[in-house]
């Protein structure tokens, strides 16, 4: 084992992971503390983990996260401060479809999560029989739902609204959100507002009446060249400011020192190590539970019992002299309820949702979708090879859009091993039992998906609370103040 000599009298912070949550802690400390000596380790070859943006054809187009949240303000104020301002844009009026009895319908308006707040565009659209939508005003009458500290969000709706509800409605959001189950998903962190409404209302129409808000601007944001742009742009705003990166820096555990910590890492086979007067742990949560195993065993055994799913998305791309009537069906794409029992659970008709994909894919006769498969129960999709994977998607959703006889020009197969926490009923007592384990540590933060919400702005949000932690405790001689 080697030691990085340490030449400097600068506090130094550790950053372990180099992915939204990791990069934006390392921003807030810079940008708040220029003495402080920020170090970002990356076990993967770059950086940016699950926000990864490449080229298709000579078409750029992101593998992973594709947007960020506009009605609230982190991930966008974060994309400005890194000189992302004139790339932000957001998706276009399309609008998504829901697959029924294999046909397209428009996804009804007005749903928070999935629960209708207007009746009458829930029944004008179709998407439910004339029996559920029945079955819904039943809510108003029927005796209040026990919900104790939190609550499977799946049951909640089904028995305040009824089954349908649930597989058509809410299950496709919570599937794109979190690639898991309503069932199985917790009402805090699904609707942590609604489902404080609900403990002192009744009727869950009622209390998501109350809690809904009108967006006054639009709901999601992107970025022109791909959401994959702003780990670039934001490590490159770090190295500016004197941080260093390093990828190919596997972390593989952390030492306390008398003065602080020791992070040691593996790269191409060789062990070194880093003292640190702080670390910031940026990982996902079985990652994060190795780390700190030694050191904080409270923390990391609450941390290895949160479970993860692993997803794939496929992009296609097509010639559109291939499609019928020279494009892909009307909308931005196509949610996908489990009762459809389909492969593909969504799909994105990229070239419809992005303005910036079709200007520069249409001039090439192309149009680019993406589609997503695997979920916390169908992790057998994923035992597929690429190639069975871009076939498999190709037919399903040559099958839903009916494509006739079109065929993909190009595929790409990007694979998310692990990539999303399970945000199974009662995890706010688990993050809570590991913060307070980070807390009784000095010298420690931690951040990323697992801990208050999986979106994008969730994490930079949580790795600001991270930053601020280490802010406000690490004296300008590297001591950690109480
Ligand atoms: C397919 C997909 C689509 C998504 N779409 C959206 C979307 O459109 N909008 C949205 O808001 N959210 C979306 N999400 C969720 C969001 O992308 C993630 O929750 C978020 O990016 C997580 O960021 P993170 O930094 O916490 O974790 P990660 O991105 O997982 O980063 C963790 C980093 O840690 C590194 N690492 C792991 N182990 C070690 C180790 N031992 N030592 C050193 N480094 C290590 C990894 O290489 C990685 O770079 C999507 C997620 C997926 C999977």
């Amino acid at each position: 084992m080697t030691t990085a000599p340490d030449t400097m009298r600068r506090p130094r912070v550790v950053v372990i992971g180099a992915g939204i949550s990791g990069l934006a802690a390392a921003w807030q400390i810079t940008r708040r503390r220029h003495d402080i000596d920020v170090h970002i380790l990356d076990g993967a070859p770059q950086i940016g983990g699950l926000l990864r943006v490449s080229e298709l054809e000579g078409l750029a187009l992101d593998e992973g996260a594709e947007s960020m949240l506009a009605t609230r303000p982190e991930a966008v104020r974060l994309a400005r401060e890194v000189g992302l301002s004139s790339a932000i844009v957001h998706p276009t009026a399309a609008r998504p479809a829901v697959v029924i009895d294999g046909e397209l319908k428009p996804f009804p308006v007005g749903l928070m999560m999935g629960i209708p707040t207007d009746l009458r565009a829930m029944a004008a659209s179709g998407v439910l029989s004339p029996e559920a939508l029945a079955r819904i005003p039943l809510d108003y009458v029927l005796p209040r739902t026990p919900i104790g500290d939190d609550v499977s969000f799946g049951d909640y709706v089904a028995q305040r609204l009824g089954p349908d509800v649930v597989d058509r409605l809410v299950a496709p959001l919570i599937m794109g959100v979190y690639a898991d189950d309503p069932h199985d998903v917790s009402m805090m962190s699904a609707m942590p507002a609604l489902l404080d409404a609900a403990r002192s209302d009744a009727s869950l129409l009622s209390a998501a009446r109350r809690v809904k808000k009108v967006p006054t601007g639009p709901v999601f944001a992107g970025l022109d060249g791909g959401i994959g742009r702003l780990p670039i742009a934001l490590a490159e705003a770090l190295l500016s400011a004197g941080a260093r990166v390093r990828t190919d820096a596997l972390v593989r555990g952390i030492r306390r020192t008398s003065s602080g910590w020791q992070v040691e890492f593996v790269d191409s086979g060789r062990w070194e190590s880093l003292s640190a007067d702080a670390v910031v742990v940026a990982l996902p949560a079985p990652a994060a539970a190795r780390v700190l195993r030694a050191y904080v065993p409270l923390a990391a055994d609450q941390l290895s019992r949160i479970e993860t799913v692993s997803v794939a998305v496929v992009t296609l791309l097509y010639r559109d002299c291939d499609l019928p009537g020279g494009d892909l069906p009307e909308g931005s794409g196509y949610l996908v309820p489990p009762s459809e029992g389909r492969p593909v659970k969504a799909a994105t008709f990229s070239s419809h949702k992005w303005a910036w994909v079709d200007e520069r894919a249409r001039p090439g006769g192309l149009v680019a979708v993406r589609t997503s498969l695997g979920h916390a129960r169908d992790v057998e999709v994923l035992q597929r090879t690429d190639q069975e994977l871009v076939d498999l998607a190709a037919t399903d959703l040559g099958f839903v859009a009916r494509l006739g006889r079109a065929a993909p020009v190009a595929s790409r197969v990007t694979r998310w091993g692990g990539a999303l926490p399970r945000y199974a009923v009662g995890y706010r007592g688990r993050v809570e039992t590991i913060d307070a384990a980070v807390r009784a540590a000095p010298g420690l933060a931690i951040c990323g998906s697992a801990y208050e919400g999986v979106g994008i702005a969730s994490c930079v949000a949580r790795a600001t609370v991270a930053a601020d932690r280490i802010c406000e405790h690490l004296t300008s001689n590297g001591q950690w103040t109480p």
